[in-house]
């Protein structure tokens, strides 16, 4: 009898053996595919940003203000907190660093002024609210918010938008808060270069200066959060130059921001009229949703092929549904970070 009972033993001994080492090789052999419970990237602009014209200190400024900003945002999903704020409050930040076209950097138009323009959307309802040329209304990401939650509409503009942001009790400033000596140095370049090429070719040069005289600026935010909800949010000075009331791309859904929680959340940045044509940020939802495609995948071809083959310059940030991230540009740089639910942080800047 002792016997039998040993050999039982000892048989389930090896069985258990053979189990584990089994389960030891099938962990090994698969890689730990668990989705992420959150996830946040942000940019501060895409354009021609070369290291050869970047100074040491400027470039740390950069990155250390990427940091502050995607952290600020990381904490909220952290304690469990929506996508929306994390989105708001981290665009929040670069909008009150002078170092980015949104906020306290915006960009100046041909008429000395700053007209800034914003948008937000909610992936779980398809909610949005944009705001469109105002020049008194410290963070416009807060009044987009504020039209999507509290008014019947998506996209205010101009005085109406402002008054709307007074009623909402929003921060409001003189517009000449908007003033930094960089951006208008900035115009006074693209002033003059504008008058130089005027002589030579007037059909071909009103945007050009844009172009040329751009390292863009604009600032967005895109954020999966712990309910897998997702949200984005893009905040812009516009570009340099700018004329007759110009709206670019950023407060446009579907060009400038789009969320969508069967799909990903996109923040576009560039030259804003190709955004709006090619309708970039829903474009890439739209080749996920419909054909099946990976947020990687979509990025691409909406990047790479289709505004490139348009003659548009940029970029977008993206997250999907699973927490997959995405930076996909075609200029010399774009400013960039992502962190994960780790904790893990990437920033870049240039190219590669
Ligand atoms: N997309 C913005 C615009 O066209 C500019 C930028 O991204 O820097 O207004």
């Amino acid at each position: 009898m002792k016997k039998i009972i040993l050999f039982t033993f000892g048989l389930l001994l090896c069985f258990s053996c053979n189990e584990s080492k089994n389960s030891i090789e099938t962990l090994k052999s698969k890689p730990e595919t668990k989705k992420p419970e959150f996830a946040i990237v942000i940019h501060g602009g895409a354009g021609t940003i070369l290291k050869k014209n970047m100074t040491p200190e400027k470039e740390a400024a950069y990155q250390a203000k990427l940091e502050e900003a995607i952290k600020v945002g990381y904490e909220i999903l952290k304690n469990g907190g929506s996508s929306l704020d994390a989105v708001e409050k981290t665009i929040n930040v670069m909008e009150d660093s002078p170092l980015f076209n949104a906020g306290k950097g915006a960009v100046f138009t041909n008429a000395e002024t700053n007209e800034l323009d914003a948008s937000i959307m909610d992936g779980k309802t398809l909610n949005a609210g944009a705001s469109a040329g105002t020049t008194t209304v410290r963070n416009p990401i807060n009044l987009a918010r504020a039209i999507m939650e509290k008014s019947e509409h998506v996209m205010l503009s101009g005085s109406g938008a402002e008054t709307f942001a007074e009623e909402q009790g929003l921060v409001t400033v003189k517009p000449n808060y908007f003033f930094t000596e960089t951006r208008f140095n900035a115009l006074k370049r693209a002033k003059d270069r504008e008058k130089v090429e005027l002589d030579h070719d007037a059909k071909t040069t009103f945007y050009d200066p844009f172009i040329k005289d751009s390292k863009y600026g604009t600032v967005g935010c895109a954020a999966l959060d712990k309910n897998g909800n997702l949200a984005a949010g893009t905040s812009t000075g516009g570009m340099t130059n700018k004329r007759y009331g110009r709206i670019g791309d950023a407060p446009i859904i579907g060009s400038g921001t789009y969320a969508n929680n069967a799909t990903c959340a996109v923040s576009s940045t560039g030259w804003g009229e190709y955004f709006i044509r090619a309708q970039v940020a829903h474009d890439i939802s739209a080749l996920m949703e419909y054909k099946g495609l990976s947020l990687k995948e979509a990025s691409k071809v909406v990047i790479q092929d289709k505004l490139t083959d348009l003659g548009g310059t940029g970029g977008i940030i993206a997250v999907d549904k699973d927490g997959n991230m995405v930076m996909e540009f075609n200029t010399a740089g774009m400013y960039r970070a992502t962190m994960n639910d780790k904790g893990e942080l990437t920033i870049g800047i240039y190219e590669k």
